[in-house]
C-alpha cells in the first residue's frame, strides 16, 4: 500500500483569477486558473500521480488496479470513485447554475448528480454567494424568470466570510460570486445546468444555457441561507480539528496543525489531505512526503496512522 501524491488538473474557465498559481503553486497553462482539481478520478480532469512506483500513472488507473480495498468499505456502494475536490478562485462571478440529483443525472447524463460543500478559504470584504430561491415559485414562473433575465431578483444573496462552510444539496440553485477563494468537496460529477451568465461572451459567443433541464431539477421552494458555522474546534496536542461537513457522501474536517497531528486511515475510507496554508510533511514507516500549500495526498483505506509534521492547515476528507 502506498500513499499517493497527486498532481492537480487546472481549468482556465473565463471567471478565474491567478491566486491558484501565485499562492498555491498550481501549474499555470494560461493567464488564469479558475479551478484546480486536487482529488479527481473524473475523465474531464483526472489526477496524475507524482513520485513512487506509480509515478506518471493516473489515479483512476491505479485505483482500478489496486482494487476497492484502497477506497474502503464505505465506498463499496458506489460504482465510480465517489468524490471530487477542487480549489476555486472566483475573480469574477460564476454562472448561476444547478446540479441534478443522482436519480436524474444517472438517468439522463450517465454520471452522478452533485451535492457539494464549500469551505471559504479567503474572500474580499462584502463577497457573496447565491444560495437557493428566495421565494416559492412554480416551474412556469421559474422558467419565465430565467428567460427574461430576472432570476437574480429571485435568489438569496448571502454574504460570506473566511472560514464559513456552505452545504449545497443537488437541486439548489447557486453561484459562487466574485472575490471568493474556496475549497469545494463534491460528488464526482461534472454535470452543471447553467441558467444565467451575466451576458458574458466567450470567444465572441454567450456560453450555452440549459434552461429546460435546470427547471426540471431546481428546488422550487424558498430556502433559508445555507450558511453554517463549522463545528467548534477541538484542541489536541499539536493541532486543532474543526468538523466542517458531514453527510452520507463525505465527511470533511479542517486540521490546523502547529506542530504535529496523527491521521488514521482505517478500513472504512481512504483519507484525502489537502494543504490549504503553510507547509508540512507526512511521515509514515520510514518514508516522508511533502504536504506544501496546495499539495494533495491520498492515503489508502486501511493504511493506519500517519504523522503530519509542520505548521500547516489541512482539509481532511473521508467518505
Ligand atoms: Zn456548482
Amino acid at each position: 500500500m502506498r500513499i499517493l501524491k497527486l498532481i492537480p488538473t487546472v481549468k482556465d474557465y473565463i471567471w478565474g483569477g491567478t491566486r491558484l498559481s501565485k499562492e498555491f503553486d498550481m501549474p499555470a497553462y494560461g493567464d488564469r486558473q479558475a479551478e484546480a482539481w486536487v482529488l479527481s478520478c473524473h475523465d474531464d480532469g483526472v489526477n496524475i500521480i507524482s513520485g513512487g512506483p506509480f509515478d506518471g500513472r493516473t489515479l483512476k488507473d491505479v485505483l482500478s488496479n489496486e482494487g476497492k480495498s484502497y477506497l474502503g468499505t464505505n465506498c463499496a456502494k458506489f460504482d465510480f470513485f465517489p468524490i471530487l475536490i477542487k480549489l476555486i478562485d472566483a475573480k469574477d462571478n460564476l454562472s448561476i447554475q444547478v446540479h441534478p440529483s443522482d436519480e436524474y443525472a444517472l438517468k439522463n447524463e450517465n454520471q452522478y448528480g452533485k451535492t457539494e460543500a464549500w469551505y471559504i478559504i479567503d474572500c474580499d470584504e462584502g463577497a457573496e454567494i447565491i444560495y437557493g430561491l428566495s421565494k416559492d415559485m412554480t416551474k412556469d414562473e421559474l422558467k419565465e424568470s430565467i428567460e427574461n433575465g430576472t432570476i437574480l431578483d429571485n435568489v438569496n444573496h448571502v454574504k460570506v466570510k473566511k472560514g464559513d462552510l456552505f452545504f449545497i444539496p443537488s437541486g439548489t440553485i447557486h453561484a459562487i460570486c466574485k472575490g471568493i477563494l474556496l475549497a469545494e468537496v463534491q460528488q464526482n460529477s461534472n454535470v452543471t445546468y447553467r441558467v444565467y451568465d451575466y451576458g458574458r461572451l466567450q470567444n465572441g459567443k454567450p456560453r450555452e444555457l440549459h434552461t429546460k433541464k435546470a427547471v426540471d431539477v431546481i428546488n422550487l421552494k424558498a430556502v433559508d441561507c445555507g450558511g453554517k458555522n463549522p463545528g467548534k474546534p477541538e484542541t489536541f496536542d499539536g493541532y486543532t480539528k474543526t468538523h466542517l461537513s458531514k453527510c452520507e457522501l463525505f465527511t470533511v474536517a479542517k486540521l490546523e496543525i502547529t506542530e504535529k497531528a496523527t491521521v488514521t486511515a482505517d478500513e472504512t475510507s481512504f483519507v484525502s489531505l489537502i494543504a490549504l496554508d503553510g507547509n508540512g510533511v507526512v511521515n509514515y514507516a520510514d518514508n516522508c512526503i511533502t504536504l506544501y500549500k496546495g499539495e494533495s495526498v491520498f492515503i489508502p483505506a486501511g493504511f493506519g496512522d500517519v504523522e503530519i509534521l509542520g505548521a500547516v492547515t489541512v482539509l481532511e476528507t473521508r467518505v
